[in-house]
């Protein structure tokens, strides 16, 4: 691992560094600290994680356990203090911001618990947006097949506000679709969401996986959300505690529950 670091800091992202085939997000030896000295915070202490494409995958832990910051530093959207990290074969470690802002733009999508939809653009513009500011020719006919493939083929031209919390998290999982991205990071995306229409919203992310092929990496603190998912992973102080496959939400609350337990935090708490 010290001489692939080593090498890597040498040769950044090269093409010929293109991890291992078949997986969509790679970390290694990934750390994230806080502050220094006696302050200092490991939110995430050593995570190895290697995910095929075509998964689902859930990230829990209690609050406090590192599942924000190992988001954002898997996303691109913070760095780690150490280690690296793939996304569809490209090291993203030392891109520059501007190159790790294309990047999420073309090559990932987003689904967060705040729809994060703009209120002046149409249904159809919202989706269209990354391809736009990808610098890519916005794709009307991708847009009307991704919107289908949520059921909102006939409300192209609405405006969010006229939509219901549901239907608008439609929205924001066709606009994660459309540019057909390497992975889609899901940040609690039925927080905000009756039981009902979070179970829907969590089988299009489950189709999008199974019909399209997709990755998704989903945090969340709900059993009943992470039931979709093929795995999920449990981390507990910044490091992975363990996992589950194919498992119930009972099982996955008890395991919540003993982790919280033992890091003396509340096992449905978010941050
Ligand atoms: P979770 O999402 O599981 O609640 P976080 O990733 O938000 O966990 O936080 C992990 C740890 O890192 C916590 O101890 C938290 O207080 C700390 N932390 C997160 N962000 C910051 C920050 N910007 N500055 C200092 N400490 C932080």
């Amino acid at each position: 691992m010290g001489l692939r670091r080593a090498k890597r800091q040498k040769t950044d992202h090269l093409p010929e560094d293109q991890g291992t085939p078949g997986l969509a997000v790679e970390l290694r030896g990934v750390r994230r600290q806080y502050g220094r000295g006696a302050g200092v915070v490991h939110a995430l202490a050593g995570i190895d994680l290697a995910l095929p494409r075509g998964t689902f995958t859930a990230v829990m832990g209690p609050s406090g356990s590192g599942k924000s910051t190992f988001l954002q530093c898997a996303a691109g959207l913070d760095r780690p203090s150490a280690g690296y990290v793939r996304l569809g074969g490209t090291e993203i470690t030392g891109m520059h911001e501007n190159e790790l802002a294309e990047l999420r733009r073309s090559r990932l999508g987003f689904v967060f618990q705040a729809f994060n939809l703009l209120p002046s653009l149409t249904v159809e513009e919202n989706v269209l947006l990354p391809m736009r500011l990808a610098g890519q020719r916005p794709d009307r006919r991708r847009a009307a097949a991704v919107l289908a493939r949520v059921g909102l083929a006939d409300r192209a031209r609405s405006r969010p506000d006229e939509l219901s919390g549901g239907q608008q998290q439609r929205v924001t999982i066709a606009r994660a679709l459309v540019t057909a991205p390497d992975v889609i990071f899901a940040d609690e995306p039925t927080g905000a969401l009756d039981t009902g229409t979070a179970a829907e919203v969590l089988g299009l992310l489950r189709q999008a996986v199974d019909g399209l092929g997709a990755t998704v990496v989903m945090v969340t603190h709900d059993p009943a959300a992470a039931i979709w998912a093929d795995r999920v992973l449990f981390l507990a102080d910044g490091v992975l505690a363990g996992s589950l496959d194919d498992s119930s939400a009972e099982h996955i609350a008890a395991r919540m529950a003993a982790l919280a337990s033992r890091t003396g935090t509340t096992a449905g708490a978010t941050a």
